[in-house]
């Protein structure tokens, strides 16, 4: 099986790393997700992953009561960075040779984020990990996986999801609810039924014309199917 992509980077949210847990992080989950990337790098695939932080603080969410927004988007910084240390450990520990990059400067936890240093991991054949978003405030993790996703020069940028693409209405609530195969950013961005990223992620994404995979994480051998061309999922494209 050949891969149709050189260089993906997989945008998993934090939500989707507490599995079975009622809170924090399911190791097993991100050990099972370990598995799924590494049949994917063996076929030559670079990876990169941008990791949410959802699970511990969303910014938007807790800011007030005293709480500045700045501080309260630094704190979902953070929250990336733990997911990002413990998925990093976990891959490595799976066989899945991986390094944590940071946007945010904390030099004990992890080496800071830079363009080159992202290529050598990658051309070494390691995985990389990214946390702290760009590492400003007033913005997600999704606008953060489209910008680093431009720099790294990915070719698509893979939406993991709890449902196996996008549909024209909420398959939770519509049984009628139909899979579209393909759509384009403009659709993505004016149809409000149509929900995969936040908007400022998807306008970046349609002015640089990059295109964004969604599918479903949990169905075994998803991300592997994807890379080599098998049509799973929802396309967006130009
Ligand atoms: N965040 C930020 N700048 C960034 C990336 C993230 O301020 O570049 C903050 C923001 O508050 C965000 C939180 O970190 O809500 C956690 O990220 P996100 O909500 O994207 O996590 P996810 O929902 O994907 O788990």
């Amino acid at each position: 099986m050949k891969p149709i992509y050189h260089r993906i980077l997989i945008k998993l949210s934090g939500e989707q790393l507490v599995g079975e847990q009622q809170f924090g992080i399911d190791a097993k989950l991100i050990q099972w997700i370990a598995n799924e990337v590494k049949a994917t790098t063996e076929l030559g695939v670079q990876v990169v992953i941008m990791v949410g932080g959802g699970n511990f603080v969303r910014g938007a969410e807790i800011a007030g009561g005293g709480i500045t927004r700045i501080n309260a988007d630094y704190m979902g910084m953070l929250g990336t960075m733990m997911n990002g240390l413990a998925m990093t450990d976990i891959f490595n520990e799976a066989g899945v040779p991986t390094r944590l990059l940071t946007s945010v400067r904390a030099d004990q936890v992890a080496d800071p984020f830079t363009q080159r240093r992202a290529f050598s991991h990658l051309n070494k054949g390691r995985v990389v990990v990214l946390a702290g978003g760009i590492g400003l405030p007033y913005v997600t993790t999704d606008t953060a996986a489209m910008g680093l996703a431009l720099q790294l020069e990915c070719d698509v940028v893979c939406k993991l999801t709890k449902v196996d693409g996008v549909y024209d209405r909420d398959p939770v609530k519509f049984s009628d609810a139909k899979k579209l195969t393909t759509i384009s950013f403009q659709q993505a961005v004016e149809d409000p039924n149509i929900k995969v990223m936040d908007k400022a992620a998807m306008g970046f994404a349609l002015e640089h014309n990059k295109p964004i995979a969604v599918f479903a994480l949990h169905q075994a051998g998803n991300l592997k199917r994807f890379a080599t061309g098998e049509p799973i999922g929802t396309l967006i494209k130009d």
